[in-house]
């Protein structure tokens, strides 16, 4: 393991820049602990279910991540990297499991990493599946060094996709609240996220689900257009809105489940706080 990677390491268990490479493991000078190391990658949290290195695809990453470190002297972390190429070698890999090119496997929420030891971080299509994105927000300010960069790409209406490790699609709004503690340069839809992109995804996922339906629904649905739709929505001539029980609307009330909750509007929920009902 190269000593600049270990330089940066801190055990989470004790919080102190104490690791040593034994080879199999880093082991804490300090309180003792120890990591596996698999293939040459450290495992830096408890998950026993990693054993080896992932396949995984390779997204492209971002240019703009790389022209920010085009300064050979500066650091980067790609964090939830999965097996993305690194765009320039200053750069370290993590995700939650290895991959071929990365270089640790982390909890985002707990990084392992000495305040201060990067000049730029970047998070692409990760936050909307992180369980507490404002923690893993903080972490990043940690690691970052002061007038450190910061680029992210996250999810606002994209259907769900990796489940169950979807949680969260923010707004705008939502963005700038996780970041509140970075100054924000910069809030805009890049092109992969535009709007007829995502509305493409979202027909798509509709018209799977419509393969369950019969043969006259599943054209129906297949044949709506852009203006049936955003009459059914709004009617601007008549000033009339959804009319609840319209052809349109009662063709989507026959999408199966697994439609519904991919690229559904919201849920209902009901519950109930555990315990005994006295009479
Ligand atoms: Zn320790």
């Amino acid at each position: 393991m190269e000593n600049s990677l270990l330089a940066l390491l801190k055990c989470n268990a004790c919080q102190k820049i104490a690791l040593s490479d034994r080879g199999s493991s880093l082991v804490c000078t300090h309180c003792g602990h120890a990591y596996r190391v698999i293939h040459g990658k450290p495992v830096m949290y408890e998950n026993e279910a990693i054993n080896g290195i992932e396949r995984g695809e390779s997204h492209e990453v971002p240019w703009r991540f790389a022209e920010l470190l085009a300064d050979e002297h500066k650091r980067g972390l790609n964090l939830g990297a999965g097996n993305s190429v690194k765009p320039r070698p200053n750069i370290i890999n993590v995700d939650y499991l290895l991959y071929k090119n990365g270089d640790l496997a982390v909890d985002a929420h707990n990084l392992p990493f000495a305040d201060g030891a990067f000049d730029v971080v970047a998070s692409f299509n990760v936050f909307e599946h992180l369980s507490d994105p404002l923690r893993v927000s903080q972490e990043i300010f940690r690691v970052l060094k002061p007038g450190g960069k910061l680029i992210i790409h996250t999810a606002f209406l994209q259907p769900l996709h990796m489940e169950p490790h979807h949680f969260f699609n923010a707004t705008e709004y939502g963005v700038r609240y996780w970041f509140r503690q970075f100054d924000v340069e910069r809030i805009e839809v890049s092109p992969n996220f535009s709007p007829l992109l995502n509305l493409a995804w979202i027909a798509s996922i509709i018209q799977a689900g419509a393969k369950f339906l019969d043969d006259t629904d599943r054209e129906k649905i297949s044949q709506l257009t852009l203006d049936e739709l955003a009459r059914f929505w709004r009617d601007t001539s008549t000033g009339r809105e959804v009319v609840w029980d319209s052809e349109i609307f009662n063709l989507s009330q026959k999408l199966p489940v697994s439609t519904r909750n991919a690229v559904g509007g919201g849920f209902e929920l009901e519950a109930s706080r555990p315990g005994f009902v006295g009479e």
